[in-house]
């Protein structure tokens, strides 16, 4: 690839110091030197790109993605790349690609066949899916995290119990392999099965067998009605099991239960004395997940089949009527915190009704809420997704102010069409646009802190997320005056303005505002 100088940009280098003027030096894959501007002879480089005007930064490391299908997909994916985004953390939310029992692919295959587009799952252990989706090849540097569903499901399928002894070293032998693979730590989805049946002591369990170098990152119980009592058992396994925490992104979902955002600070601030606690923030007030989220617990036991005959039947949908009324009922109720009008469907198998809610489906059929649901997921085989606008502005700028709050999109897979969150295509040039240049929220040098070096550290990928000598070139060079985030609920994949170029380990992924749909990235693996 040769040198290349990268002259007459502003650069925000990561750390947080202020922007200088500087140039930088790309060799091959790594930035081979950083300099203030006009110091680096053009000399040294075989080909000089002129930056005037531009501000240069480390490429954006988002964590909290559910890319995992990415590679695989035929076409080359740049939703993220237009973004600036260069590294992404996946395996959220309790969910991976591997391991597959072979005993329990159906459990498997149960879940993912919900919120992924169909391809061929012929892999069984993470490093074989790793192999796999590096063979596919890589638009983004692809880092992971080991889901506890994903392991749960392996070992026991889609029960409804506490697994056996035996069951309990299954899932710990899985999570050792992808940690020997250099998986970042361990997360867990705990609304979702099976890891909704799992108990705090099988979780501390997992957890303890990860190295000081690791995360646990948790989708935690519940995100409104009983937020701090989830954050609560968080800390719990952070702390029994001696390990650093990371609150998946952070909300109150739950418009009962706006403005508790404060509360929640105040109970980590004296915690985080002796426990280091980080978290990630999508900037937007709607939320995004399966739509049998809406579902209690227990119409998830066993799998696909139950599943479906318990939403035919009059009796069970009797009983979820009934929970789902119920404002004191103990589990994440979704319907009641957001709102059937503030539910919208996103995507589906046939696609009939996405942009609309659910108050207006079930209006236009004629039916209550719940049938509605339950007929919409008999139809679509359980494929469908959703978005709930259930937070509130204020509660997401007081998790944006803290130093320890990074960016996820939580972008769900990609491949399946429909009208997804804008959060995919839009979260990180979202917070340049609104929350550093129009709202000035946020200081731009702390905002790329936050989206790189932070990130970098917390996540264990060395020699990422900053722009320094010897460090990896992934690099974003942006219009600060015309950034512009064009993903909207309506538009929801609109690329954004202003994002000029950007380089992952040294190849341009986007030119002169154009993705260029290489494959340049590579598997991140932490290294215990
Ligand atoms: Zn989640």
């Amino acid at each position: 690839m040769g040198s290349t100088l990268l002259r007459g940009a502003v650069v925000v280098d990561g750390s947080g110091d202020p922007a200088v003027p500087g140039d930088v030096l790309i060799t091959d894959d790594r930035i081979a030197a950083v300099a203030r501007a006009g110091e680096i002879p053009v000399r040294r480089a075989s080909q000089v790109s002129d930056l005037s005007g531009l501000t240069l930064m480390p490429g954006f490391i988002d964590v909290h993605a559910h890319s995992d299908n990415a590679p695989l997909l035929e076409d080359v994916d740049t939703s993220k790349t237009a973004q600036g985004v260069t590294t992404e953390i996946n395996g959220n939310c309790g969910f991976t690609l591997a391991p597959v029992a072979p005993e329990n692919v159906d459990g498997f295959l149960s879940l993912v066949r919900r919120i992924f587009p169909d391809h061929d799952w012929s892999w069984h252990g993470y490093a074989e899916f790793l192999d796999h989706a590096a063979d596919a090849g890589l638009p983004t540097n692809f880092a992971s995290l080991i889901g506890h569903n994903t392991l749960r499901i392996a070992a026991m399928g889609l029960e409804e119990r506490p697994p056996s002894p035996t069951e309990r070293t299954a899932m710990r032998r899985g999570l050792e392999e992808a940690l020997a693979e250099g998986a970042v730590g361990l997360s867990t989805g705990l609304v979702y099965p099976p890891g909704v049946y799992s108990g705090t002591d099988e979780i501390v369990e997992l957890a303890a067998a990860l190295p000081s170098t690791a995360v646990y990152a948790s989708h935690m119980r519940n995100e409104g009605q009983h937020l701090r009592r989830s954050i609560e058992e968080t800390l719990e396994v952070a702390e029994r099991a001696g390990v650093r925490c990371h609150l998946s992104h952070l909300k109150v979902a739950d418009r009962r239960r706006w403005g508790a955002m404060d509360d929640v600070f105040q109970d980590l601030a004296p915690r985080r004395a002796g426990l280091p606690i980080t978290q990630d923030v999508y900037p937007y007030t709607a939320a995004s997940t399966m739509l049998t989220a809406l579902l209690p617990p227990w119409m998830h036991a066993g799998g696909t089949r139950p599943l479906l005959e318990r939403l035919r039947s009059a009796g069970c949908r009797d009983r979820v009527r009934a929970q789902v009324g119920d404002p004191t009922a103990d589990f994440e109720n979704y319907a009641l915190a957001a709102g059937w009008e503030n539910i919208v469907l996103a995507g589906s198998g046939t696609g009939r009704y996405d942009g609309a809610s659910m108050a207006e489906i079930a209006l236009g059929r004629g039916q209550d809420p719940v049938d509605c649901l339950a007929d919409l997921l008999i139809e679509e085989e359980l494929r469908a997704t959703m978005i709930m606008h259930i937070m509130s502005e204020g509660d997401l700028r007081r998790a944006l102010d803290d130093p320890r709050t990074m960016i996820g999109s939580d972008g769900l897979p990609r491949g399946n069409g429909g009208r997804p969150h804008p959060r995919g295509a839009g979260s990180f040039v979202r917070v340049l646009d609104v929350y550093v240049r129009r709202l000035a929220v946020m200081r731009l040098e702390e905002a790329v802190r936050r989206m790189t070096s932070l990130a970098a550290e917390t996540f264990s990928l060395p020699g990422r997320g900053r722009i320094r000598e010897g460090y990896a070139a992934d690099l974003v060079a942006a219009d600060m005056t015309t950034v512009e985030d064009r993903a909207t609920y309506s538009e929801p994949t609109a690329g954004p303005r202003g994002i000029e170029h950007v380089w992952i380990n040294g190849e341009p992924v986007v030119r002169e505002g154009t993705p260029t749909c290489r494959r340049p990235g590579r598997v991140l693996r932490a290294r215990h």
